[in-house]
């Protein structure tokens, strides 16, 4: 019972009455040494060194010290005597400087101390159940199942304030620039992202229900219809998505919608806003950022998200004719990896596995090309620039891979074994670090994604994506290769943003829809109101929902977005704090005309 409250139930409680803080925690410095100053927070350390008891006293701005020295006032020294990690309290006392030894450099209120000569205990607490250090590494659900006190740790505190700075300043830019911030429903109608609905069962119509939007795309386009021409919303969305260790069910998204852009409208608003973004975190990051269409992309990354803090690899198929090396017609693709030093015999055989389990045929032994094939091998060094203190991979793939783009196939399993080429010798090329940031757009997209279990054609980014202006005849004829208006900002291998410039036109949506294999009646249930809409005088629009968990995230210095979002949920969708999901009881599921069979 060493922690119960009903223990220090022992411990005198003061009201905080007129009570009012002079300063917070983390404001005092050396010049306002003599003032008389009145903190409040929590009790963060407590060192009793017999006579003297020091205290960090902590809240959300800092950390100050008060010392309580017995020879002085012995009647508050054997009052702090009683406190406790996480007590409540508020000090009064003159502002000192503190002897030079005592000084501590790391913290910017290091240099004074408050010496006590008032002390109100406010509340007490339990031993909280991890300590609050930040070295101190804790087990995440017990973090997720207190997290009101794991939101104190300091690091939490400064990721969740860098959030709310980041929100500011995204509000501040928008409306400086004629955006209007308009709300959009949270019960509506499924909308077309692709992934399950979460569904909000109706009392009053039962067996009918709202679905939770995956994102507002409908309403901003309406909004567009509706002629407001500049809308954003920091919004939360909603996806039932498999799941995936870094995913939330519910997530925040910068919704952006502009009528009559053309896309390098949308990137004028989104650099700058990014831009400003980064400086809130104390970054710099030169705009305009750089370009790459899906295809250059995929021939130079293997990825639609390109890393571009590591090299590009090269398609070298051309200087290697009838070689064998690769398929026919199938990109050979040189991949190099700068100072990572020679590999050693057993990271060789490792690479080599790696890219046999994506399909791929690696030909890591350099030497060998360089006997078999001297001259492309002179040609290749010439294009990837490779050192003797590289790492060059040379991988092909020897057998058709299936698929409606297959050389895509061969890209993609080549950018995969660079990653992983990359990740793995990090260690020594250093090329990964956090705090660089290298932006990319995305642009060009395919119109469409194969999709095999069901034979069809599914819009890759979603179905109100307008096609190239020179691709709109291939929607029928050759629907995979076919271009949308879509992009997407990336940044160090990581899908910011994703957006589009929307159909306008009812007959071209019509075509789409088409292509995509839903009938009319079909379109006309799940999106009529849409449809409708797009006839009475849409204008062009266009626009971007750029993701805000992850961008804090990358800025924070974090790698997991549960440790910028206040209240997540865990890689199971549970929330441990309040134990969400939960039955409810039958009398309510009754009123909804639910009845729950389990599976
Ligand atoms: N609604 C899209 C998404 O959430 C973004 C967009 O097209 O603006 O991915």
């Amino acid at each position: 019972m060493e922690d119960s409250v009903e223990k220090q139930a022992g411990v005198p409680l003061d009201f905080l009455g007129e009570l009012r803080r002079t300063h917070t925690c983390g404001q005092l410095r050396a010049a306002q040494a003599g003032e008389r100053v009145l903190l409040m927070g929590w009790v963060h350390r407590r060192h009793d060194l017999g006579g003297v008891i020091f205290i960090h006293l902590r809240d959300r701005d800092g950390i100050t010290q008060a010392v309580f020295h017995e020879d002085v006032d012995p009647v508050i020294h054997q009052k702090a005597e009683m406190l406790r990690p996480e007590y409540v309290v508020a000090v009064e006392g003159v502002l000192a400087r503190r002897t030079p030894e005592t000084v501590n450099p790391n913290v910017e209120t290091g240099e004074v101390e408050v010496q006590a000569a008032k002390l109100w205990i406010l509340n007490v607490s339990k031993v909280p159940p991890f300590p609050l250090d930040e070295t101190v590494n804790v087990g995440e659900d017990a973090r997720l199942k207190y997290r009101y006190v794991d939101l104190r740790r300091p690091q939490m505190q400064r990721n969740i304030i860098l959030r709310s700075r980041i929100s500011f300043a995204v509000r501040e830019f928008l409306t400086s620039q004629g955006f209007l911030e308009i709300e959009t429903p949270f019960m509506t109608r499924s909308t077309p992202e692709g992934a399950r609905d979460y569904l909000v069962p109706s009392r009053v119509q039962p067996g009918s229900f709202y679905a939770l939007p995956q994102s507002p795309q409908i309403f901003k386009q309406l909004l567009m219809i509706s002629g407001f021409e500049k809308y954003f919303q920091i919004v939360r969305c909603f996806r039932d998505e498999d799941l995936r260790a870094d995913r939330q069910p519910e997530f925040t998204q910068i919704d952006i919608e502009m009528s009559f852009p053309q896309q390098e409208r949308i990137f004028e608003v989104v650099e700058p806003l990014v831009e400003r973004v980064c400086r809130v975190a104390g970054f710099e990051v030169p705009a305009p950022f750089p370009r790459l269409t899906y295809a250059q992309a995929m021939r130079s990354y293997g990825i639609d998200k390109p890393d571009l803090r590591i090299p590009p690899f090269h398609c070298v198929e051309d200087l290697f004719p009838g070689s064998g090396l690769t398929g026919d017609g199938l990109p050979l693709v040189a991949i190099r990896i700068p100072n990572t030093g020679a590999p050693t015999r057993k990271e060789r055989d490792e690479l080599k596995i790696q890219g046999q389990e994506r399909g791929l045929r690696v030909y890591d032994d350099v030497k060998r090309l360089d006997r078999d094939f001297p001259e492309p091998m002179a040609a290749l060094r010439e294009r990837t620039g490779v050192t003797e203190n590289d790492l060059l991979l040379v991988a092909g793939w020897t057998a058709a891979p299936q698929g409606q783009r297959p050389e895509e196939t061969v890209l993609q399993a080549c950018g995969q074994l660079r990653l992983h080429a990359a990740q793995k010798y990090n260690h020594r090329h250093g090329l990964l670090d956090p705090r660089q940031f290298r932006f990319v757009w995305v642009l060009d997209f395919p119109m469409f994604e194969w999709d095999e279990q069901e034979s069809r054609w599914n819009a890759a980014h979603h179905p109100f994506t307008s096609v190239h202006d020179d691709d709109l005849e291939k929607l029928t004829a050759n629907p995979a290769r076919c271009r949308a208006k879509s992009y997407d900002l990336v940044l160090n291998g990581v899908e910011l943003g994703s957006g589009s410039i929307r159909i306008h036109r009812r007959d071209v949506q019509s075509k789409v829809f088409a292509a995509l294999g839903f009938s009319e009646e079909e379109a006309r249930m799940r999106f009529g109101f849409l449809l409708d809409a797009l006839e009475y005088g849409a204008p062009p629009h266009g626009g971007i929902a750029l993701g805000l968990d992850r961008m804090v995230m990358i800025l924070a210095g974090e790698t997991s977005i549960r440790d910028v979002i206040p209240f997540p949920k865990t890689a199971r969708g549970t929330d441990l704090m309040c134990d969400a999901p939960a039955p409810v009881p039958d009398r309510q599921l009754r009123e909804l005309g639910i009845s729950v069979t389990k599976r």
